[in-house]
């Protein structure tokens, strides 16, 4: 029997936001992988093993799930949101180079996920609607002063800005100085929406702007989409904000 393993997105949220694609590749799995926080969004099934870890060991979870599907086992390996934003597929490609020639001749599929920054956009209108980048604020696994200068060239360049791992327990510090940076490049009027676990019963989306945004609103579970000029938000009476970037590059200042 050969191994198979599939890298699945989970999306941001609860199954209303899993594909019916993740949903086959769970169910036929006979070992799961994963954060122990997104292991318990997939419903148990009788006769599957789950193998929970620690959100920081990314390298060693892909290693264990394609040593097991070296062994001829189908596994599945769970990411929240989309498995190649800033998660485990790109953690079992590496692991593929590194890693011995067996693991070449696996069938490893990525199945896609909806990512959070799509799920945020969309409780707020269309603030992705024009050119825009992902960011992330973790300095983990790269240099502060590398972030800063992506910060700043994004910003320069006029895109919109979805800012994932803005914060975590060990860092507090950094998206406060991100909003320092941003605010000598950027009108003081630019929309700045804050999505907090979108999807799940915990949501909290917030819009404000650029000059008064404060770093406190944003925990881990949070994402940020900040404006490039061109955003727009579109006060409503008796219901929430509309954000958006419009389509047209007429309003686009040199
Ligand atoms: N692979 C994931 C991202 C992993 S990085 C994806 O595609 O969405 C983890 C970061 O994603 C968090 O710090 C947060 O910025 C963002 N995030 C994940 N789920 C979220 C949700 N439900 N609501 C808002 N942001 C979320």
């Amino acid at each position: 029997m050969s191994g198979q393993l599939a890298v699945v997105g989970l999306g941001p949220g609860d199954r209303r936001w899993l594909t019916p694609e993740a949903d086959t590749a769970l169910a036929g799995a006979e070992a799961l992988y994963g954060y122990g926080a997104y292991l318990d969004r997939v419903p148990m099934r009788p006769g599957q093993a789950r193998h929970a870890s620690d959100n920081r060991e990314e390298g060693a979870r892909a290693a264990a799930a394609l040593r097991h599907a070296a062994q001829g086992a189908h596994v599945a390996l769970v990411s929240g949101g989309d498995p190649g934003v800033f998660a485990m597929a790109a953690a079992v490609c590496a692991e593929i180079e590194s890693g011995p020639d067996a693991w070449r001749n696996l069938d490893v599929s990525v199945i896609p996920g909806i990512t959070a920054m799509l799920a945020v956009a969309a409780r707020v209108g269309a603030p992705l609607g024009h050119d825009f980048c992902a960011l992330s604020l973790s300095d983990n696994l790269k240099p502060w002063d590398l972030i800063e200068r992506r910060l700043v060239a994004a910003a320069q360049a006029g895109f919109v800005i979805a800012l994932y791992n803005p914060v975590s327990q060990a860092r507090r510090w950094q998206l406060g100085a991100a909003f320092d940076q941003l605010r000598r490049l950027l009108p003081a009027a630019t929309p700045v929406v804050f999505g907090r676990a979108v999807g799940r019963g915990d949501e909290e989306v917030h819009v404000t702007t650029l000059d008064i945004a404060d770093p406190a609103r944003a925990d881990m579970a949070t994402l940020l989409i900040i404006g490039s000029a061109e955003t727009r938000l579109i006060t409503r009476p008796g219901r929430s904000p509309l954000v958006y970037t419009p389509r047209s590059a007429e309003t686009v200042r040199a």
